[in-house]
């Protein structure tokens, strides 16, 4: 099987799967005690939240905060920073439905929701979020790299021009998809929130962090016990917490060569495709993802590539797939104004860390070859 859908879900490293290991068996403490069974397990939470910070550059551990994966990280940023004295959110429409949906939430529970409009490439204006912003405006959240396209927001400068207008605004991305890819570091001029999730950077599922800015008031999402300082209660996974800074530290060190296998993979396969059948690959001219290929076939849909796919060995994906396992329009593709038989008939492979050229030579063939059968 070429499994070409890590921006799904992406297998676990065996090095991950070992730093894990004894948290599943005899390690089994919970943090929040006082004996030495809990201790041990505390001690892992620290250690695994000091990994992460300097992984990210973060000054302090405590500017991480464990998460049950990217959505409640993303949840955390948006509702938790609008939360206190009923600020605004801006968004953007390409936004994964983690983001989106919080922004809904929000909305629903009175809070002014601006979500902006995105070109042809699926990228916003930096000058469009500056001018929605206000000192009313409490987090503008736009995501590092879309799931879908793996096309990237101008973050820097959009953080940049948001500071400029709004004071009090705190800046949030979703850095989910990117991460394995693009560096992601803490920086004075950079977001105040990030969100990563580790199963898409060879960590467990599950499980994920948000960076939060030391000084960004935060109303928690989850109430309980008070563990992570208050801001998500909850008795910590420390297995997926070590097996999440294992993840972290494997992917940053071994960003640039990840960097450059799954570009090999992806433009081998992309420029195969081309010389063997009809394809039109969404916004190729624009900064994306070297792991991505959102690639449409005239007059092939989506749903019946993806079944014959299957059958002939390739794992892929449209669309973004809901519960159900259907595929549902993407709201992605119609921010992006790709007609919705365009969108119908468009798939996303997404390479990872084991592929190389040779991975995208041999994908292309099946692909063009299931395709010629369907044409
Ligand atoms: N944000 C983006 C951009 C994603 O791609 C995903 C996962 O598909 C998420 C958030 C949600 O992360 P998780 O699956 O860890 O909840």
């Amino acid at each position: 099987m070429l499994y070409l859908d890590h921006a799904a879900t992406t297998p676990l490293r065996p090095d991950v799967r070992d730093a894990m290991a004894p948290y599943i068996g005899e390690r089994f403490g919970n943090p929040s005690g006082i004996h030495t069974t809990a201790q041990q397990a505390k001690n892992a939470v620290e250690e695994a939240r000091e990994q992460i910070a300097a992984s990210i550059g973060a000054s302090r551990p405590l500017e991480i905060v464990f998460t049950g994966g990217g959505t409640e990280a993303d949840n955390l940023a948006v509702l938790g920073a609008s939360w206190p004295g009923d600020g605004a959110i801006v968004t953007t429409a390409v936004e994964h439905a983690a983001v989106l949906e919080s922004a809904r939430f929000a909305e629903r529970n009175g809070r002014a929701v601006t979500i902006l409009p995105v070109d042809r490439w699926g990228r916003v204006a930096p000058e469009d979020v500056a001018a929605a912003v206000d000192d009313g405006t409490a987090v503008v959240s736009v995501m590092m790299a879309n799931n879908e396209t793996g096309v990237c927001q101008p973050v820097d400068e959009i953080t940049r021009r948001v500071r400029e207008v709004g004071t009090r605004t705190f800046v949030h991305t979703d850095a989910v998809q990117a991460f394995a890819s693009l560096p992601v570091e803490v920086r004075d001029t950079g977001p105040d929130l990030i969100a990563v999730s580790a199963h898409k950077i060879g960590g467990p599922q599950g499980v994920g962090f948000l960076f939060v800015r030391d000084g960004v008031e935060l109303e928690p999402v989850i109430h309980g016990g008070g563990q992570e300082l208050g801001r998500r209660s909850g008795t910590h996974n420390v297995a997926a917490i070590v097996g999440l800074a294992a993840a972290v530290t494997a992917s940053v060190v071994d960003r640039d060569r990840y960097r450059t296998r799954v570009g090999a993979a992806r433009d081998r396969f992309e420029h195969d495709l081309r010389s063997r059948t009809t394809i039109e690959v969404t916004a190729a001219d624009a900064p994306r993802l070297a792991s991505h290929a959102h690639v449409r076939f005239p007059g092939v849909a989506a749903e019946t590539l993806l079944v014959r796919l299957d059958l002939a060995g390739v794992a892929a994906a449209a669309g973004a797939a809901c519960h159900s396992g259907a595929i549902e329009t993407s709201h992605v593709l119609d921010a992006m104004g790709i007609d919705p038989v365009a969108a119908s008939e468009s798939i996303r492979f997404s390479f990872g860390r084991d592929d190389d050229e040779s991975t995208g030579a041999a994908a292309a063939q099946i692909v063009s070859d299931v395709v010629e059968d369907l044409s």
